[in-house]
């Protein structure tokens, strides 16, 4: 063919040192390519690709004795220096963390970035539990000094989760997923640490996935159902509305409360789902309630990053026919301090619909004046350990104090949690309390009890 021919003639016409220059000149290139493909070009350290090929030559050598370790490394407030400081500072932060890994770990150990924030560490051969601890000292030390990147001087901390590559893994996935699970509780310890991967917490991971696959069967299986505690008027004793309460009635485990299923739902975004069930099912049961009985229902930061939650609760409130301001969401504090103008945002819009809004749980955490001024609310709610502590010290006495003095300030309703005896009660009516919610007045009751409670109390009323 001329073509073939052409290019044959072409070769044959060209001098031996021009061909070796040439074929010098692809192999460079290739391997160029290949270091680019296999390299990350912001760090210069081995990437993702790299890690993958690495691990599946050790997986795929089954006759292999070895049992490398992989470290996983996350640094603690990346986000904050991107998102404060700009990606230029974060990007040179990242290559500064880099020259240090590779300086102090050199031929000890592979270093790769997989992206983000997060790298990883390799320990080839046979390493033994100390000296995979030794590394990760030596890795969690090299933070302990501040970085200096772009004119700024920036602190930050690594967790790292570690785990061996086991003879039945098949691919990189498979550790990366045990690292990463070690690296969520090391990322729960304070400062820089570093956390095994071991049966305990493989254990631990069997069982939040039982129980986030039980919630899933459970929502589809209407398992859920919801109780109401009474809020009192602390002069007259009147109810003023009933706190909706989530219980999951278990086929074999019984009713288990919230705090125990709660994280798992966040955890999975079940949280979405459920939390909108509730809001539906306490407007159809306050709405069978007579006026002006209010229900207040816990919300949390996820459902507000939820853009249909306004929107849902609107259409439950419509659907029922409960008026606004019978309805209350509660709110703890700690929700302000991630994506705070979405949760600015919703609230004006719920309030400017007539829904009421309380602080949750104030009294623990950061309980600001700035979060009681710059968000809009109706009612602040002392958390019952607050309360709990306030008959045992001084201290504590002032502090209730002082946070219904806040109320009295910025013009909302005190609710005082945890009532559990008559002297808790006299103590915080003393004190100017509004509203007072707790054992000693009621437990947690049934849907329809709250209906018996209410006709006897407009009873009492009325005779
Ligand atoms: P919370 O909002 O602080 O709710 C009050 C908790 O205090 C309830 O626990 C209630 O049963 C308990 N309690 C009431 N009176 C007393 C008392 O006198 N003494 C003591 N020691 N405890 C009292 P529960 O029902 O176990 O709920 C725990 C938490 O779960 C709630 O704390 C709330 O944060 C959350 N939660 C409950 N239902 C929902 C829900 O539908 N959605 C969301 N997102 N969270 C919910
Ligand atoms: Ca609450
Ligand atoms: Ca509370």
């Amino acid at each position: 063919m001329p073509v073939a021919f052409g290019a044959g003639f072409y070769q044959v016409g060209r001098s031996k040192a021009q061909l070796a220059a040439e074929r010098g000149l692809r192999r460079r290139t290739e391997r160029r390519l290949t270091r680019d493909a296999h390299h990350d070009r912001l760090t210069g350290l081995a990437n993702r690709s790299r890690l993958e090929r690495d691990i599946q030559a050790i997986v795929g050598n089954s006759r292999s004795a070895d049992r490398p370790a992989l470290l996983l490394l996350d640094l603690d407030r990346f986000k904050f220096v991107n998102d404060s400081l700009g990606h230029d500072v974060g990007d040179a932060l990242l290559a500064a963390i880099a020259g240090r890994l590779r300086r102090a770990l050199r031929a000890a150990a592979g270093v790769y970035r997989l992206g983000g924030d997060e790298f990883v560490v390799t320990i080839a051969g046979r390493p033994s539990d100390g000296k995979v601890e030794n590394v990760c000292r030596t890795i969690c030390d090299l933070f302990a000094e501040p970085f200096d990147v772009r004119c700024h001087r920036v602190a930050s901390g690594c967790s790292i989760g570690v785990t061996f590559l086991e003879a039945g893994d098949t691919s990189m996935s498979e550790p990366l997923a045990r690292a990463d699970h070690a690296l969520y509780e090391a990322k729960a310890m304070p400062g820089s640490g570093f956390r095994f991967f071991d049966a305990a917490l493989a254990a631990e991971v069997e069982a939040r996935a039982a129980v986030e696959e039980d919630l899933a069967r459970a929502m589809r299986a209407d398992e859920f159902f919801l109780e109401y505690q009474p809020i009192v008027n602390v002069e007259s004793g009147a109810v003023r509305a009933f706190e909706a309460l989530l219980r999951w009635r278990h086929p074999e485990k019984g009713r288990i409360m919230p705090d125990l299923f709660l994280p798992a739902a966040k955890r999975t975004g079940l949280i979405l789902p459920l939390g909108g069930w509730v809001v539906r099912e306490a407007c159809r049961e306050a709405a069978r309630w007579p006026a002006p009985a209010g229900v207040s229902i816990n919300v949390v930061g996820e459902q507000f990053r939820d853009r249909a939650f306004v929107g849902h609760v609107k259409a439950c409130l419509r659907e029922t026919g409960l008026a606004p301001v019978r309805l209350t969401i509660e709110v703890a504090e700690s929700v302000f301090s991630v994506d705070a103008a979405v949760i600015r945002e919703s609230l004006s819009e719920l309030r400017s619909h007539g829904v009421r809004v309380a602080l949750d749980d104030f009294g623990i955490g950061f309980s600001s004046i700035n979060t009681l001024s710059a968000f809009p609310i109706d009612q602040l709610k002392i958390d019952r350990s607050v309360t709990r502590a306030m008959m045992e010290s001084r201290r504590d006495a002032d502090l209730v104090d002082i946070i219904l003095k806040l109320g009295r300030t910025f013009q909302v309703t005190t609710t005082v949690e945890g009532i559990e005896s008559e002297d808790q009660l006299d103590f915080i009516r003393q004190r100017g309390a509004c509203e007072a919610q707790g054992y000693l007045i009621s437990a947690p009751m049934a849907g329809p009890e709250v209906a018996c409670l209410l006709a006897q109390t407009d009873d009492r009323l009325s005779a």
